[in-house]
């Protein structure tokens, strides 16, 4: 039955039929005649029927090579081979049909690129993606899952067909996937990372909709731990100056009461207090410039001014400052730089890096004690160590030394006229042209202070 309906069987019975109808119109014309007309006739009839089948088969082996030769290529095109073209032999219907699922193919590999091109973008960036994504199922059962979350989530392999909940790090970034599954609605949340310590993570859980219907959710999960501490460090900041500034404050508010209740009359202490009032005012002076150099040196608003400088100079040119407190002092200072060696960086903040460490040693070491300048020249860099065997620092105090305001005896540092800054200060300077900082300290028996800075 297929066979009576294909183009070839339609051709074939189109030229049988005027083959037959030739040979009757022939007949018809003809009438009735002798017998030797009757088989010429009947030869004509054979004849014609014979040209008839012969140019319809000449037709069809035309038309079908060509349609055999569209239905290979048309074939390869659905199995996803675009390459193949079919060669145009002529301006008819088929050479406009052969042209046209050429130009097909064309638009279709180049939409197949495109489209291929944008996955791999996808691709890129669900891969690169700082924030964990996996997707679920309906049931939380995972479908995808980027190589971020795998590391958060510690998952083996590519986990997927794994439930989410059932991963080391999954409880917390399920629980937000079962809400959003239930509810049809985004869930976002805060919360501590079950398999790795210390990290805060914000989770946001969006259904997925497929015609109406939640087929599953995509969970997207950030690393807010630096954000979440550096709000903290700002917030204790603020909690830290307000201390530092309210303590001399406080202080003057209380003498200045005093002395206008009488004490002022009473010339001898009078000047006592007014001397009081000066320290705290000069303190908090103090405490207001350091602030000041560190928002400078933060808000990177202070431009480095970096020349070649020769550090033995530097430090004998600090310490002849200071002669009082330095040379001739309770505690004997040595620069041990050796001549010629350089580095470059801004003086001033240099010289603000020397003050901090050599006032620090000086401060925390007793009568009798050494602080010692000494450098190692590095390949590229030099590093400057500030030794003294003053009083130490307990070693659990060391991580935290360099943060602002923080001080291993808070009294002691006041006492000192300290501000708690001197140390951040450094730091600051230090990885601005560069370099680190470190310390090494055993209490009761001095500490070692060394940056490094580049040649
Ligand atoms: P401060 O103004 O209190 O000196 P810093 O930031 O310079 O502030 O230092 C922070 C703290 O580090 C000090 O209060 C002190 O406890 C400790 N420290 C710094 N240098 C030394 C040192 N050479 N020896 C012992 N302790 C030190």
């Amino acid at each position: 039955m297929k066979y009576f309906l294909t183009l070839k069987f339609r051709i074939l019975a189109s030229y049988a039929l005027v083959g037959v109808s030739g040979c009757l119109l022939t007949a018809l014309l003809l009438g009735t005649g002798s017998v030797l007309r009757r088989e010429v006739l009947l030869a004509a009839l054979i004849f014609s029927a014979f040209l008839a089948f012969i140019s319809a088969w000449l037709v069809i082996r035309l038309l079908s090579g060509s349609l055999v030769e569209i239905t290979g290529v048309a074939r390869r095109f659905a199995a996803g081979d675009l390459s193949s073209r079919i060669p145009v032999r002529s301006s008819g219907e088929i050479g406009e049909l052969s042209a046209t699922l050429n130009a097909m193919a064309d638009e279709l590999g180049r939409r197949v690129r495109d489209a291929e091109l944008r996955r791999l973008e996808l691709e890129a960036a669900f891969s690169n993606m700082a924030e964990a994504v996996v997707v679920t199922d309906g049931a939380g059962v995972i479908a995808r899952m980027n190589p971020r979350a795998r590391a958060l989530l510690l998952a083996p392999g590519g986990a997927s067909g794994a439930r989410l909940m059932d991963m080391p790090g999954g409880p917390e970034l399920s629980a937000a996937a079962l809400k959003a599954l239930a509810s049809g609605l985004p869930v976002s949340s805060e919360t501590l990372c079950g398999s790795v310590p210390g990290i805060v993570l914000s989770v946001t859980a969006s259904p997925i909709r497929e015609q109406g219907i939640i087929g599953g959710c995509v969970v997207v999960a950030r690393d807010i731990t630096a954000e979440r501490r550096l709000e903290a460090m700002r917030r204790d900041f603020v909690a830290n100056v307000s201390h530092e500034l309210r303590t001399p404050l406080t202080a003057i508010k209380g003498y200045v009461e005093t002395l206008l209740d009488g004490a002022l009359e009473d010339k001898e202490h009078a000047r006592e207090f007014l001397g009081v009032i000066g320290e705290h005012a000069k303190r908090l002076d103090n405490i207001v410039a350091d602030l000041l150099k560190l928002s400078r040196l933060e808000s990177g608003a202070s431009l480095l001014e970096k020349s070649e400088i020769e550090l033995k100079t530097l430090a004998d040119g600090i310490l002849a400052g200071f002669p009082a407190r330095f040379l001739s002092g309770p505690v004997k200072v040595s620069n041990l730089l050796a001549p010629g060696l350089t580095a470059r960086a801004d003086r001033a903040r240099l010289e603000q890096v020397f003050i901090n460490l050599l006032d620090n040693a000086v401060k925390f070491t007793p009568q009798g004690g050494s602080v010692e300048i000494s450098a190692q020249d590095l390949r590229d860099s030099v590093k400057v160590l500030v030794r003294d065997n003053g009083s130490g620092i307990p070693a659990e105090h060391l991580p935290r030394l360099f943060e602002r305001f923080y001080r291993v005896d808070k009294a002691r540092s006041r006492e000192l006229g300290g501000t708690g800054l001197g140390l951040s200060i450094v730091r600051h300077i230090v990885e601005l042209h560069g370099g680190s900082v470190g310390v090494e300290s055993a209490e009761g028996k001095g500490s070692t202070f060394w940056f490094t800075v580049p040649k």
